[in-house]
C-alpha cells in the first residue's frame, strides 16, 4: 500500500514494514504485536481441556454445547448465533482462556470486540476491546459493574490475549444462605487486574437470578466475531 502527504512525503507499507521519506529523512517502522507470557501455556495434569489447541488444526467443540460456533483451522473457536456454555459444571477453579478481539473500528464503547466469560451464568468477566482507554466496571478485566480492572493490561484487537481466571464459588449455610461472597482473581496477559475481588452478587443483565455453589462456564455472543483458543481448566479443591 503506498502512502503519500499533502507536503511531498512518501512511503509505503508491505511486508510488514513501513517505509517513509518526509523532509528529506528515512525511516523504516516494523510492525510489532504484543505476546502476553501465558500465551499457549499448556494444560496443567488434571486440567479439563475445553478447546484443545493445536497449530493448523480445528479444534474439537465436544466439550460445548453451541455447535453453530465456527472451528477453524488456526486452532480457536468464533462466536456465532447465541452464547456457548460447558457442557460440564465446576465449583472453584482455575481457567485458562485466549481470546482475540476484531478490529472494528467503526464501532464505540460496548461495540467493540465484546464478549465475556459468563461464571455460572451469572458473574461476568467482561471480554471487550478497551485497548487505551481507562479502566472502569464496563471495561475488559471488569468484573461487569461491579469492579474496574486495577489497571489496563489490553492489547490492541487482532493480538491474541490471555486470561487465567481463578474463581471460589459462593458458600452457603445449612440453611442456603449465602455465607461468603464469591471470589475472583484474573490475571490479564500477565497482569494481575482482579486481586481476590469479592464478587457481591450476579452482574449486569444477570443481576437478581439465584447464586449457586456450582455452575457452567458461558461464553457471551455480542454479535462481535471474537475467538477463542487454548482454553483449559482445572477444579480446585479447598
Ligand atoms: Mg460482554
Amino acid at each position: 500500500m503506498a502512502l503519500s502527504g499533502a507536503g511531498g512525503e512518501k512511503g509505503a507499507i508491505e511486508n510488514g514494514k513501513l517505509t517513509a521519506e518526509a523532509a528529506g529523512a528515512k525511516f523504516v517502522l516494523a510492525r510489532t504485536a504484543p505476546r502476553s507470557p501465558a500465551e499457549l501455556q499448556k494444560p496443567p495434569p488434571g486440567a479439563v481441556v475445553l478447546l484443545p489447541y493445536e497449530p493448523g488444526k480445528a479444534p474439537s467443540l465436544d466439550e460445548w454445547t453451541n455447535g453453530a460456533w465456527q472451528a477453524s483451522a488456526d486452532g480457536s473457536m468464533t462466536v456465532a448465533k447465541g452464547d456457548n456454555l460447558t457442557k460440564r459444571r465446576f465449583g472453584d477453579f482455575q481457567l485458562h482462556l485466549e481470546f482475540r478481539l476484531p478490529f472494528e473500528p467503526q464501532g464505540k464503547g460496548q461495540g467493540r470486540g465484546n464478549s465475556g466469560v459468563y461464571i455460572f451464568g451469572l458473574y461476568e468477566i467482561q471480554i471487550l476491546d478497551s485497548f487505551g482507554v481507562e479502566p472502569e466496571v464496563h471495561q475488559c478485566g471488569a468484573v461487569y459493574t461491579q469492579t474496574p480492572p486495577r489497571q489496563n493490561a489490553c492489547f490492541p484487537p487482532g493480538c491474541w490475549q490471555t486470561y487465567d481466571i481463578t474463581f471460589r464459588a459462593p458458600r452457603f449455610d445449612a440453611d442456603g444462605k449465602k455465607a461468603a461472597d464469591a471470589a475472583v482473581t484474573v490475571v490479564q496477559n500477565g497482569v494481575t487486574v482482579q486481586d481476590k475481588t469479592p464478587v457481591r452478587g450476579p452482574t449486569g443483565a444477570a443481576r437478581g437470578k439465584p447464586e449457586v455453589k456450582s455452575g457452567q462456564i458461558r461464553l457471551q455472543d455480542h454479535q462481535h466475531p471474537v475467538k477463542y483458543r487454548n482454553v483449559w481448566i482445572k477444579e480446585l479443591k479447598d
